[in-house]
């Protein structure tokens, strides 16, 4: 618990990492429910949010690295996690706040431990209802579904819409996105509203209509005994067979795509491989991929992060870090999502977080240096 918690935004310092977790209007948000903020100069720089502008709503710039101030602060709210020499500045007790990747993270749990602190995690916000304004995956997944989709259209020896032109007409790009989550919504709604013409490919019966309705084509999941389950809204493992037989028919598909946007994800888990060597074999030179699961293993064989590989004339695109590419934005609905988080566990100037509530028991993954979600972060738990 709290009273008057000061808050302190950091200078992110994962390479690549241009979002800052507050921006002036949530700072003023904040203030307005009894909070002190810090600023660290310059933070919010790369996303386009200035210093002067965060001092106006009334937050204390201070200066990078300034020890005493992170001693002073309560919550630490970042995108990323800091280093854990950067987190020993924080005062037993404190709360971090972001996106913290937690699963299997045996440096994040020794940090938390020996430094005493308290953290929520937002890749474990229970998807209810009443957490979706809260919810960083899905606010930053749209954004990299839509990115993607761009990228790949830059990056296409052809257009994506049917034209009909004086020089003969064209035909439309065969789009295929694997995996219809939040990035793949995103991704056939933006493909659509640019001409191509898409199929989609997941496991989930339920994404049917909602794939369908966006004006795209359903590739049925494979005819199999044992289906891939779900839990929570989200897809669990699918077997060695099942996959094989995925692969095995999405391959004639891709055969003739122009564009393969992969999304597809289990969380905690490898990401599925759906697209093998024979089938990019098979992939007309001039074709792209993007692959969104890229730092999780890849959907497609041979994507690098954030490098575009050449593999026989089709462009493999490692779509690892796409929102960082629309820092303002995913900023801004980033810091939002922090603020619909905090707001109910802020009364009176006093933050105390229930631990009889869903969203708190979900992500709360340590309190004072004791580990509450070891089925998450020890390594081969999940
Ligand atoms: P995700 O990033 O974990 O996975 C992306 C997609 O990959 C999912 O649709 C999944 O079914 C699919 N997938 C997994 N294995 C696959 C395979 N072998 N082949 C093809 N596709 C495969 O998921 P996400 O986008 O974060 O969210 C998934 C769903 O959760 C959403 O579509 C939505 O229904 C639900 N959701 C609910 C809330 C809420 O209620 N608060 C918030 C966000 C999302």
């Amino acid at each position: 618990m709290f009273a008057l918690p000061r808050l302190l935004i950091p200078v992110e310092s994962t390479p690549g990492e241009t979002r800052v977790a507050a921006t002036p209007d949530t700072v003023k948000k904040f203030i307005s429910l009894g909070c002190s903020v810090l600023v660290e100069r310059g933070a919010g720089t790369p996303s386009g949010y200035l210093d002067e502008a965060y001092a106006e709503q009334g937050a204390d710039l201070i200066e990078l690295g300034d020890t005493s101030a992170w001693n002073q602060a309560d919550v630490l709210l970042c995108v990323q996690t800091p280093s854990a020499t950067t987190l020993a500045r924080l005062h037993q007790g404190a709360l971090v706040v972001g996106l913290l990747s937690p699963y299997a993270n045996e440096e994040l749990t020794a940090t938390l431990k020996r430094s005493g602190l308290s953290a929520m995690a937002l890749e474990l916000l229970p998807r209810i209802s009443r957490a979706q304004s809260a919810d960083a995956l899905s606010s930053q997944a749209n954004i990299a579904g839509y990115k993607s989709v761009l990228l790949a259209s830059a990056a296409l020896d052809r257009y994506f819409p049917m034209l009909m032109t004086a020089a003969g007409t064209v035909q439309p790009a065969k789009v295929v996105i694997l995996g219809a989550g939040v990035a793949g919504l995103q991704a056939v709604a933006t493909a659509r509203r640019l001409g191509a013409v898409v199929y989609v490919s997941d496991i989930r019966p339920a994404v049917k209509e909602q794939v369908e309705s966006l004006g795209a084509r359903f590739i049925e999941p494979p005819e199999m005994d044992e289906k891939p389950s779900e839990s929570g809204g989200y897809a669990k493992q699918a077997s060695d067979a099942f996959l094989a037989a995925q692969r095995q028919q999405l391959s004639d598909q891709l055969a003739e795509a122009d564009v393969a946007i992969c999304t597809a994800q289990v969380p905690g888990r490898r990401a599925p491989r759906l697209i093998s060597e024979d089938m990019l074999d098979r992939m007309r030179p001039g074709a792209v991929v993007v692959d969104l699961a890229v730092a999780q293993g890849g959907n497609c064989a041979d994507t690098v992060p954030g490098q575009t590989v050449d593999r026989k004339g089709v462009k493999l695109i490692g779509g690892n870090d796409l929102p960082c590419s629309v820092p303002n934005h995913a900023s801004a609905l980033y810091a939002r999502n922090l603020v619909a988080l905090l707001e109910p566990t802020l009364k009176d100037g006093v933050l105390s977080l229930d631990p009889e509530d869903e969203l708190i028991v979900g992500c709360l993954i340590a309190q004072d240096g004791s580990i509450r979600r070891g089925d998450v972060l020890t390594p081969g738990s999940n």
